[in-house]
């Protein structure tokens, strides 16, 4: 008998769960764990970037549509739950000087506005273990730096009855983790397999302009290769999003497996220790889940590992 504990995954736009964490995702479903995916945004601004579906009048008549049509689909190909927070993408900002960003927007929110919204959630789900974003959102969208803004205020108001005591029971998510997908080790792997082929590498610039605050500590690496065919699936159910030509694709899945069968995720705040080489977002807490919702209902926690940053970027 599978132990259910629980995994909530944060995301700033319907795409980002399929490109983040989505094979360990798949994993831990398989594994009889409940997995919840929260998109605080809709993607209301995003582009068409698949060139094949550019001119659709369909889509282009209603994007917003188009992609929770697209998230459930993703979501039923990779096992998980979901649930819109319901805010508005604020788009990525583009030109010299940057324009402001739109009115009523996702980063323009009063920090503590989704962070109840975040909170409810957790102690409605009582996740055991939270993912999020670095505090540079692991790349600058402002989405993605507010992503990380509100998952770690949530994470640390979620346990505190004194906070926000209108949105439910007091529960102290154990774990929360920074994605690290997009690793510098497994950007340099994917490099050396190109090469070794004979391939061209669209990797050689992006390591060539490695900016310093992607220089990450991975704390923690799960192997999921067997789930990357269903990763694959999801992220191209969010056809909009994704060119099937592009850099995603570009290491077939079986020199992938060879040269990187992990997905790397950096602990940012944990009451478990996090021993080194861990390899499972779950380690540490106790394997039966009445005793973990015990701890996480504990009022004598206290932090065991701070991988918390300055923001730099
Ligand atoms: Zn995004």
């Amino acid at each position: 008998m599978a132990e259910r504990l629980r995994l909530m995954c944060v995301h700033a736009h319907p795409d980002d769960e399929s490109s983040k964490g989505a094979a360990v995702m798949a994993k831990y479903v398989d594994e009889g764990h409940d997995v919840l995916v929260v998109s605080c945004t809709g993607g209301e601004r995003g582009d068409v970037l698949n060139p094949r579906l550019a001119d659709d009048p369909h889509i282009l008549r209603d994007l917003a549509q188009v992609r929770r049509d697209e998230m459930k689909r993703a979501q039923e190909i990779l096992g998980v739950d979901h649930t819109w927070l319901g805010f508005v993408d604020s788009g990525l900002p583009e030109g010299d000087p940057l324009p402001p960003l739109p009115d009523g927007c996702f980063a323009l929110e009063p920090l503590d506005v989704p962070t109840e919204a975040l909170v409810r959630e957790i102690r409605r789900f009582r996740p055991h273990v939270m993912t999020t974003y670095d505090e540079n959102g692991g790349y600058p969208h402002p989405d993605h730096i507010m992503c990380h803004n509100v998952s770690m205020a949530a994470f640390e108001a979620a346990g505190d009855p004194t906070a926000y005591p209108q949105a439910g029971e007091p529960w102290q998510p154990l774990k929360i983790y920074y994605n690290q997908t997009f690793s510098r080790g497994r950007v340099v792997a994917f490099h050396e397999a190109l090469t070794a082929l004979g391939e061209e590498s669209p990797y050689a610039a992006w390591l060539e302009n490695w900016p310093p605050e992607r220089e990450r500590v991975v704390t923690t690496r799960v192997k999921c290769d067997a789930w990357f065919e269903r990763r694959d699936a999801a992220l191209l159910a969010h056809a909009t999003q994704i060119d099937p030509d592009g850099n995603f694709f570009k290491v077939s899945r079986e020199e992938q497996a060879k040269v990187w069968p992990w997905e790397d995720y950096e602990a940012a705040l944990s009451y478990v220790p996090i021993v080194d080489g861990e390899d499972d977002l779950f380690a540490g807490l106790p394997t039966d889940v009445a005793d973990a919702d015990a701890l996480a209902t504990s009022t004598t926690l206290t932090i065991a590992h701070d991988g918390r940053k300055e923001r730099t970027a």
